[in-house]
């Protein structure tokens, strides 16, 4: 009890002798605060409302502001929700919709859309897949689906220009497929062409992989002609500057990336 007296006279006396000082502190360490903030704006998820300094860096990838600590998204859902919120017309009661690889983040807006929807997934373990499809060989008629929306699958799989005229085929004249992929530069150290897409057959190991393409079971490494691809494969490609056109503040607040952008494709009549 002597020793609790003593303390907290000693700290009372340190506080008195030295508040001027301390103040004058206090001032400063709250302006260098303010500059922070504005060099680091708070970041926010709109998908489930997290606030904070940061997200989580994710796994393998170089690019440290990926994950929410709370739903887990990661720049690509961030960006797509923004997206869809913006595009409810997409979300259209009755209309037929085909989504690859589905995430738990959109699993409530799709699934109260009143579409046909069809979740599905080459890998039976997705618990909100419905069907097990591979999408190069895709189990449906020509002209079926009204949208697509296949984020990060191209670049898991063998045969991806099959895939892509797989996706073409079951859309529906004038329906829209939204297709992403990981374009190179962003999450990955190692200078190249970015203009190029890079894949090598010799690169063939979980290993060599995550040293040439950034992850351990990704194919290859798409560069800018990724779009060239999807006109190849017989599309019109509408737009492809969706995130680049919400602006940096934007950009920066939800931690998004610039240059993985949402390829709003679409097939003539
Ligand atoms: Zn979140």
């Amino acid at each position: 009890m002597k020793d609790f007296i003593l303390k907290r006279s000693n700290s009372y006396n340190f506080y008195k002798n030295n508040y001027e000082s301390l103040k004058q502190e206090n001032i400063l360490l709250k302006e260098e605060l303010e500059k922070y903030k504005r060099v680091y704006p708070p970041k926010e998820c709109p998908i489930c409302g997290y606030k904070g300094i940061d997200f989580k860096p994710y796994v393998s990838v170089i690019h440290r502001e990926v994950e929410c600590p709370q739903c887990r998204s990661h720049e690509r859902h961030r960006a797509l929700w923004l997206y869809f919120h913006e595009r409810k017309d997409l979300l259209k009661k009755g209309n037929t919709f085909l989504h690859f690889a589905p995430e738990i983040q959109f699993n409530e807006l799709f699934r109260s859309s009143g579409m046909e929807y069809h979740p599905v997934d080459l890998n039976p373990q997705n618990s909100l897949s419905e069907e097990v499809v591979d999408i190069q060989d895709i189990p449906y008629d020509d002209n079926y689906f009204d949208l697509i929306y296949c984020s990060n699958i191209l670049e898991h799989v063998p045969d991806d220009k099959k895939a892509m005229d797989e996706l073409y085929r079951v859309l529906k004249p004038n329906g829209t497929a939204l297709i992403l992929v990981p374009i190179n530069g962003i999450t990955y150290e190692r200078p190249y062409d970015k203009s190029k897409t890079f894949e090598d057959d010799q690169y063939n190991t979980p290993e060599l992989r995550e040293k040439y393409y950034g992850q351990f079971d990704h194919l290859r490494l798409y560069g800018t002609d990724f779009k060239d691809k999807l006109i190849d494969a017989g599309f019109k490609v509408l737009a492809d500057d969706y995130i680049e056109n919400l602006g940096h503040e934007i950009i920066d607040k939800y931690a998004l990336i610039k240059d993985e952008n949402i390829f709003e494709c679409t097939k003539g009549e």
